[in-house]
């Protein structure tokens, strides 16, 4: 197995824990001129309406453009930035950013944005959220955010009043990554989210014969239209999902069969393309 890997895996074995932890405090301090520098850029995912044909939004998601390693994705730095607090301030230049940018859209396009556990427990987050929508001049409405099942892992009553005061700003609320988690029925219950965000290895799964995923995409998004809520399925790759996904229910779809994400810069034309139905089509 080590031979196969050959010299780098070599390396790997050999790294001490002191390497690891030095690795580890240089991409800390790489992470703090990022955030000083503006070392970060936002990319941005359409949301489109299976039911009417059409555009809703775009999800930003953040890269970071490393000056040794080029484009850094977030699996691979929101973790360390959640461990050394970083995140705070990254999940401040994100929501101002992706609220700068959606003023530029249509008004009937909406950003959603994802808030980490961390970012979620701080006491600044709705001031933050206030602030950002004040300078942009974005309509409340206009801004998503996507919070994941892990928010309920701390204290409940405490995370349900976050949730509340952020609804009364106005925003909307998105449950995102569901079904990954411990228990994910009783947190649906627990909030009236505006949106379920269906993980995408659920929508994985429809490539599988008998394995029962129908079965369970249909019982998410009755669950979820039962309770108000309406449902997204992630990671839609193929035109036989999104057929599966319509015929079992799901309201929206985002995934690399539309468009993969793609900087600012790329998204009027993402607008424009006679919209993103088009593409759709296309390719169905
Ligand atoms: P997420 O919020 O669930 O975002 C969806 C991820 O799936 C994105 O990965 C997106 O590029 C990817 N994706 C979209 N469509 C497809 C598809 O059809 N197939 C496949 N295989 N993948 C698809 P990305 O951009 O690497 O982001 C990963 C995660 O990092 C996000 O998962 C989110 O949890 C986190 N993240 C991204 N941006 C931010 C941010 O600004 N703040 C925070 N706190 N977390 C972020
Ligand atoms: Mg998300
Ligand atoms: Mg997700
Ligand atoms: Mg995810």
């Amino acid at each position: 197995r080590a031979k196969r890997g050959g010299k780098s895996d070599f390396h790997f074995f050999e790294s001490s824990l002191d390497e690891q932890a030095r690795v580890r405090r240089e991409m800390e301090l790489d992470l703090r001129l990022a955030i000083k520098d503006g070392g970060f850029e936002l990319y941005f995912q359409p949301l489109y309406s299976l039911a009417r044909e059409e555009l809703e939004g775009f999800e930003a998601l953040i890269r970071w453009n490393h000056p040794k390693r080029g484009m850094i994705s977030p699996a691979e730095f929101i973790p360390l930035a959640e461990e050394t607090g970083l995140i705070l301030q990254i999940g401040e230049w994100v929501v101002r950013e992706a609220c700068r940018s959606a003023r530029e859209w249509p008004e009937h396009l909406s950003v959603s944005v994802n808030v980490s556990a961390k970012q979620f427990s701080t006491p600044g987050l709705t001031t933050t959220i206030l602030q950002a929508l004040t300078q942009s001049n974005l309509r409340p409405n206009r801004l998503e955010l996507e919070i994941t099942e892990s928010i309920f892992i701390a204290d409940v009553e405490k995370t349900l009043s976050t949730l509340h005061k952020l609804r009364d700003l106005g925003v909307r609320i998105a449950l995102d990554d569901f079904g990954t988690g411990y228990s994910s029925l009783s947190y649906l219950r627990s909030f009236p989210f505006d949106k379920v965000k269906i993980d995408q290895s659920f929508v994985r799964d429809l490539n599988v014969e008998g394995n029962n995923a129908h079965a369970v995409i249909r019982a998410i998004t009755t669950l979820a239209s039962a309770l108000g809520m309406r449902t997204l399925a992630e990671g839609v790759e193929y035109a036989e999902q999104r057929e599966i996904l319509r015929r079992e229910g799901c309201e929206y779809i985002q995934g690399f069969l539309l468009s993969r994400p793609v900087p600012a810069s790329d998204v009027a034309a993402l607008i424009n393309c006679r919209d993103v139905g088009g593409l759709l089509r296309a390719v169905g």
